[in-house]
């Protein structure tokens, strides 16, 4: 977070107000940002997007933010509002990255700016710039939390048990988290120091609709049901705290959580609340911290120099695409927690509020 803070501070010095045009500082000034988030099932959204809502209107934009609480249809009719309402930039996290190309079209002939925020705007999508996390990355973080906890680099010969869950099928990111998963796991399962006792091992056979804590409850309600009536499962890979959390609660139902059973290593994303709070009381083993604070900034720094004609902050200019070519992209870097952790990173550094880990 250090090394991010640094670059945007030598971005606001690069676009110190001498050098701006004085027609284009002025012309989006009190122009209006349309927000559009996913859902609100997720509270990262929320917090992504009250941060950029406080930063935008603290530079005199106006903003107006929905939620399409996963329904991509929602959400094109609500960026088609945005765009009828004369909104100057829209910064959208997509809940189906495809399925906006229609109004990206008419944003662009309209001269809109489009940030593809947290996840990639995929199809023929016109979209300017990106602000991310290295996705795949987190994916890596996450299977390498397992390997640790199973210490599956000791030279013995235990084998393991674990499961796999994947996110939504419509988001990009999905794609990244498993195959940064898979990178780190493929090794294991080759030497057969682990075993997913379901077979369910390829992307399509895990994914999970619209990263739901039910859905994700129900399959490995079925996955323990189906597999497990002889054995124990040892870890599950899971991508999202939502999530972790449903197959927390599917695992308890079975029997886990006591000295002969013990709760598998559970993965996670986000650092949400709940999550932390499971991980003081050790059932989640672990998440992947974005730092929501973090990623708004970079889309606010983003959007307000397309809207005062200075050039966006990027660090990845080649590797996002889509089909109609680059999406130069600002990329984070994600953080690990753990319960001897989660109080330098999450705590001190403000994120949360000592009190809200302990009710
Ligand atoms: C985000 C993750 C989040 C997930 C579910 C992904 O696109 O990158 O941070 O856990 O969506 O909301």
């Amino acid at each position: 977070a250090g090394m991010v803070s640094a670059g945007l501070a030598l971005a606001l010095t690069a676009c110190g107000s001498d050098e701006i045009p004085a027609d284009s500082v002025y012309a989006n000034q009190g122009a209006t940002i349309g927000i559009s988030m996913p859902t609100t099932t997720s509270p990262r959204w929320v917090a992504d997007s009250d941060a950029m809502i406080e930063q935008f209107e603290a530079m005199g934009y106006n903003t107006e933010r929905e939620y399409a609480e996963n329904k991509p249809e929602d959400q094109a009719k609500q960026i088609q509002g945005m765009i009828d309402r004369g909104d100057k930039l829209l910064v959208i996290a997509a809940v189906d990255g495809s399925a906006l190309t229609e109004q990206l079209k008419a944003a662009e002939a309209k001269g809109i700016q489009v940030i593809a925020y947290d996840r990639l705007l995929t199809g023929e999508s016109e979209v300017d710039y990106q602000a991310t996390f290295d996705n795949v990355r987190v994916g890596q973080m996450q299977a390498q939390l397992l390997v640790d906890r199973l210490d599956l680099d000791a030279d013995d010969d235990k084998t393991y048990n674990i499961e796999w869950f994947a996110g939504s099928s419509t988001d990009n990111n999905a794609q990244d988290f498993y195959d940064g998963n898979k990178a780190i796991l493929q090794p294991y399962l080759r030497s057969g120091k682990i075993k997913i006792v379901s077979g369910e091992r390829r992307f399509n056979q895990m994914t999970t609709k619209d990263y739901l804590r039910e859905v994700a409850q129900e399959r490995m309600t079925r996955l323990l049901d189906e597999n497990y009536q002889n054995q124990q499962v040892d870890a599950v890979l899971s991508p999202y705290d939502g999530m972790s959390l449903g197959i927390i609660d599917a695992l308890k139902e079975a029997g886990y959580g006591t000295d002969d059973k013990p709760l598998p290593v559970v993965s996670g994303q986000d650092a949400e609340l709940d999550s932390v709070k499971s991980i003081i009381a050790g059932e989640q083993a672990g998440t992947i911290f974005k730092d929501t604070r973090e990623l708004a900034k970079v889309a606010v720094e983003q959007g307000n120099a397309m809207l005062t004609g200075t050039k966006p902050i990027v660090n990845e200019e080649e590797f996002f695409e889509n089909e109609l070519g680059k999406v130069p992209t600002y990329l984070l870097y994600p953080v690990a927690i753990e319960a001897s952790n989660y109080k330098t990173l999450l705590v001190d550094s403000g994120y949360y509020e000592a009190e809200a880990l302990m009710s």
